[in-house]
């Protein structure tokens, strides 16, 4: 049968089908998840969502982005997130610490936004300096105002059966989205989860359970990993290792979803690094079904995700309000 994502788009000929590929399970290149322009078309529908509230309720959505010392990447990727507030119309404030302030600083400034009636959505820029308590800073948010997903309550809430967040954290969330809108079926397949971490492996295999996959969770004490691997239906790489994933640990036809941003010395590019991800691109793209590139993968997907739980945020507000 021919694949047709949530959005109606048809991925063509039955050839293209996962079923079709596995059953194969002959080489053939993968075709290619464009994560950034699944992201765009999330982005302009959060646009134009943020237009409705503006014109329905005069409701302009606040993000506030909170960014304690001066790590370069947490200050890129904060920058990179309030442009793409302003690209939807999302208003969005800057509150910036420095790299000593203390847990009780930290904490008043979150409680602040919690009360800041023009801030919907509470972002923490993670990592944390050492000295903080990340676990209590992350708890002083608003559950509300969690569009990071990762207050220990909304962590909760998606790991039990039968409750639901108010908000899934960005990457997770994004990776599902991908899988959905590329219109492959989650319920069911193997699905592998390549790292444990707080903030992908872990909520994206818990998303993947609530959404009936069987899940597989692999970290640094696996056993075995590329035999592990080889069982995915659907795997999700997020280790921090470059090119780690190799062809010969995926099963042909699979669907690999490469989360991995590493920076790779290359004296060629304009900033002297590039970046790759967890996969040996190359190699398993003549091997797997379907595959995220790095850029352009799931990258974009993370800040589209934020934007859409900002917006969710408030319309939730204007809900309770009336
Ligand atoms: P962490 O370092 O927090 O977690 C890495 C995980 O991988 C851990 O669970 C670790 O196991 C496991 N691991 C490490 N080495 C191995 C190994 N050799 N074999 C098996 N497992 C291993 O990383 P993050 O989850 O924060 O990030 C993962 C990657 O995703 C990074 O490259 C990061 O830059 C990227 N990322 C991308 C985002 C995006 O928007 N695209 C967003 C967030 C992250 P153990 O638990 O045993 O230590």
């Amino acid at each position: 049968s021919t694949l047709t994502s949530r959005t109606g788009r048809s991925w063509g000929s039955p050839e293209h089908s996962l079923s079709y590929i596995m059953k194969k399970g002959v080489c053939m290149s993968a075709q290619i998840i464009d994560g950034k322009a699944i992201a765009q078309e999330v982005q302009r529908e959060v646009a134009s969502d943020v237009a409705h509230l503006k014109a329905e309720h005069n409701l302009v959505p606040g993000l506030a982005t909170v960014l304690v010392g001066d790590n370069p990447a947490s200050q890129t990727y904060v920058r990179m997130k309030r442009r793409r507030c302003a690209e939807v119309g999302i208003h969005s404030v800057g509150v910036e610490l420095p790299a000593d302030a203390s847990q009780e600083e930290v904490e008043a400034q979150v409680r602040a936004l919690n009360r800041d009636p023009a801030i919907h959505g509470i972002l923490v820029q993670l990592p944390l300096p050492k000295h903080l308590d990340e676990e209590a800073v992350l708890s002083a948010i608003d559950l509300h105002k969690d569009v990071d997903g990762f207050h220990p309550i909304n962590i909760g809430r998606l790991a039990m059966k039968g409750r639901t967040p108010l908000f899934a954290p960005a990457t997770p969330a994004g990776i599902i989205e991908l899988l959905d809108r590329t219109g492959i079926p989650i319920e069911g397949q193997e699905a592998v989860v390549l790292g444990r971490s707080n903030i992908v492996g872990l909520p994206v295999s818990m998303l993947l359970l609530k959404r009936n996959a069987t899940v597989t969770i692999c970290h640094s004490r696996t056993r075995d990993l590329p035999e592990v691997v080889r069982r995915a239906d659907i795997l999700i790489a997020a280790v921090g290792r470059t090119e780690m994933v190799r062809g010969n640990w995926v099963k042909p036809g699979a669907v690999v979803i490469d989360v991995g941003i590493n920076r790779v010395d290359d004296p060629s590019a304009k900033r002297g690094y590039r970046l790759v991800g967890d996969v040996a691109f190359d190699e398993v793209k003549e091997v797997a079904g379907w595959i995220t590139p790095v850029p352009g993968g799931v990258g974009p997907m993370t800040i589209a995700m934020l934007l859409r739980n900002t917006v969710t945020a408030a319309t939730r507000s204007v809900e309770a309000s009336s």
